[in-house]
């Protein structure tokens, strides 16, 4: 095996010696689709650098040792081990090999992109995706050599190490082999369905949007879409969305967002040939992948990239299982319909966030409950079902952020579903069938007639937890976010805030933080976007990297969250004062800050007392506080004066501090109630001070996506209602409807 191949010589039986990466690369590119010139840096290469600087036993040794469950003794192991590779010296041969491939990229001048691209000898296509870095934006010999020798060290990552040794591989049989490739910038580029995914017919269905693939594939703009219908050899249908963000290249520093310009963001991304050209390619790949694929594609002046293939995994009727009409198929699990959708896969049951490695893109993820740490395992799969929880648990809220169909609070689906089971999960009704149902038939489109904008006296937002669901938030044209929520942004970063602290990472924390908030912002440019404080229970943030340092708490939801915890962690505060005030200055006037879990009027002040010592201007800031507990409800004029801008009901909250009923507790879920009567009293006589005072009333729990609940509301006088981006349509029209009522009835008594 030599140490280098380059990926027109790698086929897909190559995987010992490429991993999985590169065999798939190596073999689009052996078939004639356009891939990003490169080669591969082999699994040999690595192995001989191992033996070479005498690292393989020492290495291997103490890895053989471990036990991966002490986590300090793996931070320290890992630590160790990479240090090692990276510090010894790589063999001059090798070195030069890499070096002479190089110079025949482009004249050596080539910006390259590194990715490690992992195998085991035991089992040559286990899936490692994401356990090893890639590294971006590449140019010159000397940077290369010090990212393959980074992709090589990143094979003992303390996550790596952990991942192999729970899925039973033997550390001296895993190799890792890099591809070095020229690096895309894409002006345009998007996915393509080769075939129809949920009915399989030959129509070839092509998203894009302005600037790198991302973009598309994190949903964060709403992309053009065109049919091309493979029999006729012509596009049958286009729709041209209205694209106000891109996300280019921002040099060394990885990708950056920004508008598009005006003249770009209404005009249609790809030409008719170019649709063409990318569904020729898109054939070819099905043709000899033998079944229809998901291709993420880019383009450059004239030239397409495709940059990678799958097989789609929605496609029903490729499921080897018998069809059932819903009426003869049994209900196996009841829950909570907590995100509407419907949708048959496989079933993965996770008992351990440890284990979220195995979830594969169209699996069904059936855990007990939903952490932070799986949120990228949410995004992959098809459909969620938990044991526990109910309508606003963790589960709930980002299954619906994501658009993926969800069924909670099941209490025995862990238990009674199989491994690998064929499964379809109806996330509206809250049930899950054996085996595949018959999709019912789509519903005749309204064609012919035309929908007229609602305008609404009451404004309706929407909330927003991760900043990839802002695009499609945005696109419900509602008034504004009522609730981001960023502790899903930090949760995501799988650290605490006390981690990036204590590690002097404090700078990285608010730059996170800053990027999020403004993917939001910049999505709703000109509307209010109110963003919460940190609110996060301590057991949320117990699996993240810093976790162990978190207090036990008997009732976390009742302890150290919300604007309390801030109050007494100046650092962690300081932090997200420092995110709010960059983009301040940026002229982000549309940037509200709201407090949550506040239960006394001194706390606003003292919060206020605070953001002045970090350097903000609390008089010019918009200053808000969610009502989440009854205290805040009854003191909503002291608030007031205290000088507070708005205020918003949380009443996920407001409903279990009112009831003592715990809104993850699926056992006593049928009492959980928002329209109790002493919560309609403590929210009624709040909307009525605030309405005196002048001061935006809103609401942002989830019932504020129900039209009952929001129809007393609006009956009651709410400034504004921020509603799940699922219910934004609906909700508007409740909100239209109670108006337009109210307005009627009044005109009638009038009249009388
Ligand atoms: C609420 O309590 O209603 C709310 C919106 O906050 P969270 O669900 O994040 O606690
Ligand atoms: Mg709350």
């Amino acid at each position: 095996m030599p140490d280098i191949l380059w990926l027109e010589e790698i086929r897909k039986e190559d995987i010992a010696a490429v991993g999985g990466k590169g065999a798939s690369l190596g073999e689009m590119s052996s078939i004639g689709l356009p891939v990003p010139g490169g080669f591969v840096v082999t699994s040999r290469a690595f192995r001989q650098f191992l033996v070479e600087s005498g690292l393989e036993d020492p290495i291997f040794t103490e890895l053989e040792k471990l036990d991966v469950d002490d986590n300090r003794a793996l931070e320290q192991v890992a630590k160790r081990a990479k240090s090692s590779v990276m510090k010894a010296k790589m063999p001059a041969e090798i070195r030069d090999r890499i070096k002479e491939a190089y110079a025949r990229l482009d004249s050596g001048d080539m910006v390259v992109a590194v990715r490690s691209s992992a195998t085991a000898e035991d089992l040559p296509d286990a899936s490692f995706a994401g356990q090893q870095e890639t590294y971006l934006n590449i140019r010159g010999e000397k940077a290369l050599l010090e990212a393959v020798q980074k992709c090589w060290a990143s094979l003992y990552g303390a996550r790596a190490i952990y991942y192999r040794a729970k899925q039973g591989f033997r550390d001296r049989g895993v190799n890792i082999a890099v591809v070095v490739q020229q690096l895309v910038n894409s002006e345009k580029a998007g996915v393509m369905f080769t075939s129809h995914p949920v009915t399989g017919e030959p129509l070839t269905i092509i998203e894009g949007s302005w600037g790198l693939g991302e973009a598309v594939v994190s949903g964060s703009v709403s992309p053009d879409k065109y049919i091309f219908d493979q029999r006729t050899g012509k596009v049958v249908d286009r729709l041209i969305a209205r694209k106000a963000i891109e996300i280019v290249s921002d040099g060394a520093h990885g990708t950056k967002t920004r508008d598009v310009d005006k003249d770009r963001q209404e005009a249609s991304v790809l030409s008719d040939p170019e649709v063409a050209r990318l569904a020729n390619y898109g054939k070819i790949a099905e043709t000899h992948y033998a079944v229809p694929q998901d291709v993420e594609w880019g383009i450059v002046g004239d030239e397409i990239f495709i940059l990678q293939s799958r097989p789609i995994t929605t496609i029903r009727g490729s499921v080897s299982a018998p069809k059932m009409e819903a009426g003869e198929s049994p209900i196996i699990v009841r829950g909570q319909g907590a995100s509407p959708g419907i949708v048959a896969g496989r079933v993965v049951i996770v008992h351990d966030v440890k284990d979220i490695g195995g979830v594969q893109e169209g699996d069904i993820l059936v855990t007990r409950m939903t952490n932070p740490d799986m949120v990228p395992a949410m995004r992959k799969v098809a459909a969620i079902v938990t044991d526990e929880g109910g309508m606003t648990c963790h589960a709930a809220i980002v299954s619906r952020e994501l658009g993926t169909p969800a069924v909670v609070g099941t209490r025995t689906a862990t238990a009674t579903l199989r491994q690998g089971q064929l499964v379809t999960v109806d996330g509206e009704k809250g049930f899950v069938y054996d085996g595949v149902l018959e999709q019912p038939a789509a519903k005749p489109a309204t064609a012919g007639f035309v929908s007229l904008p609602l305008i609404t006296a009451t404004a309706v937002k929407v909330n927003v937890s991760i900043p990839e669901a802002a695009g499609r938030a945005a696109a419900t044209g509602a008034d504004g976010v009522g609730l981001l929520r960023i502790e899903h942004l930090i949760l995501g970063l799988s650290r605490t805030p006390g981690w990036f602290i204590t590690n002097n990472r404090e700078e990285e924390f608010v730059q996170e933080l800053y990027r999020g908030i403004k993917i939001v912002l910049d999505a709703f440019y000109g509307k209010p976007v109110w963003v919460r404080t940190l609110d996060a229970p301590t057991d949320e943030f117990r699996n993240m990297q810093g976790g162990e340092n978190e207090p036990l708490e008997h009732n976390p939801m009742l302890g150290w969250r919300g604007i309390r915890r801030d109050l007494q962690s100046p650092d962690q505060f300081r932090l997200q004062a420092e995110a709010f005030r960059l983009l301040w200055e940026q002229g982000y006037d549309n940037l509200g800050v709201m407090f949550p879990m506040v239960s006394h009027p001194d706390e606003f002040v003292a919060a206020c007392a605070m953001l002045e010592e970090f350097g903000i201007d609390t008089r010019k800031a918009t200053l808000g506080i969610m009502i989440e507990i009854p205290s805040s409800a009854l003191l909503i004029e002291d608030f007031i004066r205290a000088g507070i801008d708005f205020a918003s009901f949380g009443t996920n909250d407001l409903v279990q501090y009112t009831l003592a009923i715990d809104r993850n507790n699926e056992n006593v879920a049928t009492m959980y109630q928002p329209k109790h009567p002493a919560v309609l009293a403590l929210i009624d006589s709040a909307i009525k001070v605030c309405r005196d005072n002048g001061v935006e009333c809103s609401i942002c729990g989830q019932a504020g996506s129900e039209p009952p609940m929001v129809e007393w509301l609006v009956e009651h006088g709410i400034s504004s209602v921020s509603a799940n981006i699922d219910a934004v349509a609906k909700i508007r029209e409740t909100v239209a409807r109670t108006e337009q009522r109210i307005i009627l009835e009044s005109a009638r008594r009038s009249n009388a």
